[in-house]
């Protein structure tokens, strides 16, 4: 295994086989995370940026059977913020140093383009220093661009699974792996800093299909990857599946480092959720972001996309502070940066 471990350092590749035998090894990942450590320690030092994440509107037109804010989940109590309230909670992020916000949402009709733009325009006028990220779902190439005209900076939209079979698994029929990858390649021309990423663990999902996602984000050369575990939600019709593990996440999060050194690698929610020390163990794998809750306390419970999501009950200033205290825990320090992605590969 530490053959194979310093070949993916050295040459940040490795035949299907041997990726294979890497995250399907039996043996413990204490080399692996530790190449990975070196990996990131070289590219981005100690630095853990951070991102505000304000789920703006859980109202969703999809109907993924994995989230919980599918269209169908009649049970959810629907909210959407105004664009005072979106604004209110990038002034208290900006007093907490928060220089990258991020706006996260169901594909919500209601929310159009005008509005997007505006609020994007809005926010960047009011906090100049600050970088921009949505997170909103697919959209036409003229949508993109126009968010782009009004400022924003970064598009987040994970491409879940880059093989067909399993995407039909995880989507109703209306939705399209052809499109989300359209999307992505669009985003990527239209001049976005661009995010994808997958979940670990989702119903399905086999080193095969793990593979194809290394191979799928080989081609795309995003900036930005976010994984974190599959994990059920009571009113989906996964319900019953099990939830993907701390091990094989860590895992990616170590193989996903030395493949894409310079790559923004978030130390997900999800990842917390499932472990209580899961996102330190993350940032110790390779991740170098960590996403804090903006969103107002008065509707955070209803972003519940899957069970159990921690950080549904704390005020912004708490899980700021906890963070902070996480990070240093674990060897590394939060800068206040927009932290934008470093592309050239730097070596030890
Ligand atoms: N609507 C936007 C989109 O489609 O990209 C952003 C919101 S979407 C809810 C954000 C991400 O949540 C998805 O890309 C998916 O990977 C993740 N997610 C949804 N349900 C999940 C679950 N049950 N467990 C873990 N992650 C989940």
């Amino acid at each position: 295994m530490k053959r194979l471990i310093e070949q993916l350092k050295e040459d940040h590749d490795l035949c299907d086989g041997a990726l294979a035998d890497l995250i399907e090894s039996n043996e413990p990942d204490d080399a692996l995370f530790a190449a990975a450590d070196a990996v990131r320690r070289a590219q981005y030092g100690t630095d853990v940026y951070l991102r505000g994440l304000i789920e703006f509107t859980n109202v969703c037109k999809n109907n993924c059977y994995y989230c919980g804010i599918r269209r169908d989940n009649t049970k959810e109590m629907r909210y959407r913020l105004t664009p005072e309230e979106i604004l209110e909670s990038c002034e208290s992020g900006y007093r907490m140093g928060f220089r990258t916000f991020v706006l996260q949402g169901g594909e919500d009709p209601h929310c159009t383009d005008d509005f997007i733009c505006t609020l994007v325009n809005t926010i960047k006028t009011q906090f100049p220093d600050c970088a921009v990220t949505l997170s909103i779902g697919e959209k036409p190439r003229s949508s993109y661009q126009a968010y782009f005209d009004a400022g924003a900076d970064r598009y987040l939209l994970r491409h879940e699974t880059a093989s067909e079979a399993h995407y039909r698994k995880l989507h109703p029929p209306e939705l399209s792996l052809t499109n989300r990858k359209r999307c992505l390649y669009d985003l990527k021309e239209v001049g976005f800093q661009v995010g994808a990423g997958f979940m670990v663990g989702s119903p399905g999902q086999t080193t095969r299909e793990l593979i194809a996602d290394l191979r799928f984000l080989q081609q795309l050369q995003p900036d930005m990857i976010g994984i974190g575990p599959f994990i059920p939600h009571h009113n989906t019709p996964f319900l019953h599946e099990k939830a993907g593990t701390l091990k094989l996440t860590l895992r990616m999060l170590a193989i996903l480092r030395l493949m894409f050194p310079y790559v923004l690698l978030p130390a997900t929610t999800a990842l917390g959720t499932i472990s209580p020390i899961g996102r330190e163990l993350g940032l110790k794998a390779g991740a170098n972001v960590m996403m804090p809750n903006l969103t107002p306390r008065r509707v955070r419970q209803y972003y519940d996309l899957y069970d159990n999501k921690i950080c549904m009950d704390e005020e912004a200033a708490k899980c700021r502070a906890c963070q902070e205290g996480r990070v240093r825990g674990a060897g590394y320090r939060i800068v206040c940066d927009r932290g934008d992605v470093c592309r050239s590969i730097k070596s030890e």
